[in-house]
């Protein structure tokens, strides 16, 4: 059969999702064409080191042509994707009209900032690796105004760096920030009073790690309170203005850093497509990741809504995406056979988080541990995720020597 003659998959978004759908139909008799509106795959669960500039981006990003450059049934295409006609069968690019025979769309998510007034525009995210490199830029420069301030309010502010939301992506960063104050910092600035940094994470619920056992939970306040990071709970916040957080209960905190890592909700793409959404504007979809009435469209990952056994949403995070990308690709491989498609289950592999040097927390196997051991398994898992021998190589060097000799390397500031 020619390669033109082949079904036409067509994958939007190549992030943890997307790019395990294309490889697992490496060897499908498929056409795939990959769009993505970025030329690279991303690893976001270490956005955070380039926050704290620990590691530089092209340490967690990979070029999508150079990681299928021997693929030989898919072609990359670099766009964004602005409209979909599932009754055409055809998407729409900023450039291109694409027609496809299957639809596998793991476009992700986006930032959520629950309509907090004055959080996106004056506050930093942590989604993307521009948005990483500006929180590096802004924290360091805070570190450099607060050297020549002679106002001691104003000092303080400028050295009162608060993340909001207590989820791991908080907890990693709220941990790693002040580590990087306390073991870094204070050696590049010999006269900073520690006295007068304070890093805090707020958190509206009344639980860090929400998602997590009750004694790692625990364990993960024990461990950030050891790193000096203090922890207000039941903490809402309504406004922020650039320089002072206002909380629910009236309370004010001044600062210039409000780090957001409080929710994800869909990529935006979702809200113009026509289609059902649930809770974080997930895209619902059926049992098997199909589009109800349109069994030729798989959604899958961040962007899908898709129920456990117990009714409870599955979880945004990498693992879920690329077990439901296995499914995806087997599933197409099965309607091609006229074959039934499976319905999908997700395999808990367990929870992982680190909360800095030595630290970290850990469920395997049914098993809760916290300390020395889970951050050694969390280095270990993270460097082996990373795609390409150099990036581990790169990273695991990078994280030795910050290691041995307290030193984050990145420690640039790169534009205004
Ligand atoms: C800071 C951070 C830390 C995290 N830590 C962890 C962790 O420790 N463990 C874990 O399991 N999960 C973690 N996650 C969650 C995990 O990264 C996501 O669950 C996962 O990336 C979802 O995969 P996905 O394929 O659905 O979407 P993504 O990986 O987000 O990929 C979506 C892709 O779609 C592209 N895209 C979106 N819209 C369009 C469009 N209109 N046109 C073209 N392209 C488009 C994007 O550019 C992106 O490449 C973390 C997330 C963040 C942000």
């Amino acid at each position: 059969m020619k390669p033109e003659k082949l079904p036409h998959v067509v994958i939007v978004g190549a992030g943890f999702g997307g790019l395990e759908t294309a490889q697992k139909l490496a060897h499908a008799q498929v056409q795939i064409t990959l769009i993505d509106r970025h030329n690279y795959h991303l690893f976001q669960p270490l956005l955070y080191q380039i926050a704290i500039a620990g590691l530089v981006p092209s340490q967690i990003a990979y070029p999508l042509r150079t990681i299928f450059r021997h693929q030989k049934n898919l072609t990359f295409q670099m766009g964004e994707v602005t409209s979909i006609d599932f009754n055409g069968r055809y998407i729409r690019t900023n450039g291109s009209v694409i027609a496809y025979d299957y639809l596998v769309l793991a476009i992700g998510g986006q930032t959520n900032f629950f309509g907090v007034t004055g959080a996106e525009e004056n506050g930093f995210q942590l989604k993307s690796i521009e948005s990483a490199t500006g929180t590096r830029n802004h924290l360091l420069r805070m570190l450099e105004q607060a050297s020549r301030e002679v106002d001691v309010e104003k000092r303080k502010a400028l050295l009162t760096f608060v993340v909001v939301g207590a989820g791991p992506t908080g907890v990693e960063t709220a941990g790693a920030l002040a580590e990087l104050i306390t073991h870094v910092m204070t050696k590049d600035y010999p006269a900073m009073d520690l006295k007068d940094v304070r890093v805090i994470l707020l958190e509206a619920t009344g639980n860090v790690m929400a998602t997590y056992p009750a004694e790692l939970r625990q364990a993960t306040m024990k461990l950030l309170e050891n790193k000096n990071v203090e922890i207000l709970l039941n903490t809402r916040l309504t406004d922020y203005n650039g320089q002072t957080i206002t909380l629910a209960d009236g309370g004010h905190i001044a600062t210039y850093t409000l780090i957001w890592t409080a929710g994800v909700r869909s990529a935006e793409l979702t809200d113009r497509l026509g289609v059902q959404q649930a809770a974080s504007k997930r895209v619902r979809v059926g049992p098997t990741l199909q589009l109800p009435q349109r069994p030729e469209v798989f959604v899958i990952g961040d962007a899908a809504y898709l129920e456990d056994g117990h009714g409870q949403p599955l979880p945004m995070l990498a693992t879920v995406a690329q077990q439901e990308a296995k499914f995806a690709a087997q599933n197409i491989q099965k309607i091609l056979k006229s074959e039934a498609p499976e319905p999908f289950q997700y395999k808990d592999p367990g929870l992982l988080a680190t909360i800095g040097r030595n630290a970290a927390v850990a469920r395997i196997w049914g098993l809760s541990f916290s300390g020395f051991i889970a951050w050694v398994i969390w280095v270990a898992l993270h460097i082996y995720r990373l795609i390409g021998f150099r990036n581990r190589l790169v990273v695991l060097i990078n994280w030795a020597w910050d290691y041995v000799f307290y030193d984050n390397q990145v420690r640039l500031i790169t534009r205004e």
